[in-house]
């Protein structure tokens, strides 16, 4: 039967590298995958890249406002047309179909996107993979990450390592190297004249950088 996976972690938990190579896995048993990502994520456009070099086109992007399931059964059927229609069948015959469906980011999808994540697994039978970042830069869950927390039939956690060796499980945010515990989900670069980047911690590093406050409190 098919699942809902959810695997999440902090940033630089190694997500899109254990996306990749879950691809590679089908791929190399001569299955196909299809990868997408939210259109959200601009610094990457439509590339998935790990830290270890490793870069790959997704197949499709999904918009805010995107039907999921429907996109999903568009490329679905264009894949399986495409690979019916090479000139070198399956071996074993075998009707061409999508193994799964990888999702890198998948916090910023929406809750409704989530949903129908869930119907595609239970109601088209396709498992989906869903790789993204539990909580923003002030602990809160991202709504993606939120439902997915919610409706997933298994999760597992990625784990990395704070500064100080103890597991990372926040995503404490830097505005030109200067640490900040408040402001917007999402910072556009572009909008800030300084650079603006982040650092996994433990709970115990977060709360002495932020003074004890916790989501600006
Ligand atoms: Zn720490």
């Amino acid at each position: 039967m098919a699942k809902l996976y959810f695997r999440y972690g902090a940033m630089n938990s190694g997500k899109s590298t254990a996306l990749l190579q879950a691809a590679y896995n089908y791929e190399e048993r001569g299955q196909h995958v299809l990868l997408a990502k939210p259109a959200i994520d601009t610094k990457e456009a439509d590339h998935i890249s790990s830290r270890l070099g490793v870069t790959r086109s997704v197949d499709f992007l999904i918009p805010p406002v995107a039907d999921l399931r429907a996109l999903f059964a568009h490329h679905r059927g264009e894949l399986v047309r495409r690979e019916n229609e090479a000139l070198v069948p399956e071996a074993d015959g075998r009707r061409t179909d999508v193994a799964c469906l990888l999702i890198d980011e998948a916090q910023f999808l929406t809750p409704e996107q989530v949903d129908d994540l869930l119907r595609i697994v239970v109601l088209d039978g396709v498992p989906v993979l869903a790789y993204g970042i539990r909580t923003d830069f002030r602990t809160q869950a991202f709504p993606g990450s939120r439902r997915l927390l919610e409706l997933a039939h298994s999760l597992e956690e990625l784990k990395t390592i704070c500064r100080c060796g103890r597991k990372a499980i926040f995503n404490a945010r830097l505005v030109g190297g200067r640490f900040v515990f408040s402001g917007d989900q999402v910072a556009i670069d572009e909008l800030s004249t300084e650079r603006v980047t982040y650092e996994s911690m433990c709970a115990e590093c977060y709360l002495r950088e932020s003074g004890g406050r916790i989501d600006g409190r």
